[in-house]
């Protein structure tokens, strides 16, 4: 059995290295052809994202969060304008809505799927509403059909978060699948390392089924400029560098595999951690797949804190995302949200836990993790 010291939440290692090969023959031919910018892996990219989630426009950028304030600005959100935004979420979500002049709203979560609570959607909507981002936490699609049919009746529009999920797909009552990111006007993404899609830095993602929007979102990503040096509207510098859409390129074609490895890693604690008094695993929703960015439970009694130090005493990292929810950050505190407020998100914030998972992970140190888990609640 492998030292304890040695388990990590992800292994970025190991999944580079069994495809070492590959990678490093498409580095240095990037490197080589010195098309840093905008060369032909980005184009080669950009065709096989679309290709992968069957939508009809693929933009790259910088990162998720770049991502998120071009979608803003491609659908002419204007300061002052309210975006509903769930309190539990990763704080890029809240950040860019903010530094854009604009008002978040928040909005609670529900307590088995982590997704925002659609049922509080209409008493949040106000003559200012303009924009409703739904984030597919850890993995797992958020209930897109109501969110999209309420949007609807009051003329909003939805950006996906889907920093956490690439791949993870939305099923429909008729049981016909859309690629998260795919079903709203806009879905983002983010290839940070240790996302599904991870890249060896920063690099992020918009993609749209609307033409239109779609090239709205690339002249934007590019300086606001169609032709260059003629600039129609007020844009960014937000690219995907040539290096990243190379090692991109690559990993795109294991990301299936990659999601089915986490899956995996996933049934086995559902099997050993789904008979725990006092620890709830993930609820899986009945409407999306699960790619397992995070496998993320719930501990009761107060005594998470308790089982990760138990844990991380014993070797065996975890996380929590996240220890505060975006309502009573500091720098949130602007917008005057108090305590109690969402009571949802203020409880998850106390309970949950994410063990390791990631598409490396060995059976007799998730065994190690498991028995160990199960000791402290024994
Ligand atoms: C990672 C993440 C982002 C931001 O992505 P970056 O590439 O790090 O900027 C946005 N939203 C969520 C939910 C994320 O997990």
């Amino acid at each position: 059995m492998k030292a304890a010291q040695t388990i990590q939440m992800v292994d970025l290692k190991n999944q580079y290295l069994k495809i070492k090969p590959e990678i490093d023959k498409a580095l240095i031919e990037a490197v080589e052809a010195t098309a840093y910018i905008n060369g032909p892996e980005v184009k080669q990219f950009i065709q096989s994202l679309k290709d992968f989630n069957k939508v009809k426009r693929a933009v790259t950028c910088a990162n998720g969060t770049d991502a998120l304030q071009i979608a803003m600005m491609a659908l002419d959100f204007k300061p002052g304008d309210e975006v509903i935004v769930p309190a539990f979420t990763y704080i890029a979500t809240v950040e860019v809505i903010a530094l854009l002049g604009l008002v978040p709203r928040f909005i609670d979560v529900r307590k088995d799927t982590f997704e925002l609570d659609y049922t509080q959607l209409d008493a949040l909507i106000s003559e200012k509403t303009v924009g409703i981002i739904p984030v597919h936490l850890f993995g797992q699609c958020s209930n897109m059909v109501p969110i999209l049919s309420i949007a609807k009746k009051h003329n909003i529009a939805v950006i996906e978060d889907t920093a956490q999920a690439m791949g993870a797909e939305y099923i429909y009552a008729d049981g016909t699948k859309s690629f998260a990111g795919t079903i709203g006007d806009i879905g983002t993404t983010s290839f940070f390392p240790s996302k599904n899609l991870g890249c060896f830095g920063d690099g992020g993602a918009l993609l749209t089924q609307n033409e239109g929007l779609g090239e709205k979102v690339h002249i934007i990503a590019n300086h606001g400029q169609r032709k260059k040096y003629y600039h129609e509207t007020i844009g960014v510098n937000s690219r995907l560098d040539t290096i990243q859409a190379a090692i991109l390129n690559v990993k795109i074609k294991y990301l299936n595999d990659y999601s089915f490895a986490r899956q995996k890693v996933a049934k086995k604690y559902d099997a050993a951690l789904g008979n725990i008094d006092g620890l709830s695993i993930p609820v899986r929703a009945t409407y999306s797949t699960h790619v397992f960015n995070q496998y993320t439970c719930r501990v009761s009694n107060g005594k998470r804190d308790e089982l990760k130090y138990y844990l991380e005493e014993r070797g065996i990292p975890t996380m929590i995302y996240y220890p505060v929810p975006v309502h009573l950050q500091e720098a949130y505190s602007i917008y005057g949200y108090k305590k109690g407020d969402f009571p949802i998100s203020e409880q998850l914030c106390n309970d949950v836990i994410s063990f390791p998972i990631h598409t490396e992970m060995q059976d007799d140190v998730q065994e190690l993790i498991i028995e160990n888990i199960l000791t402290f609640f024994r």
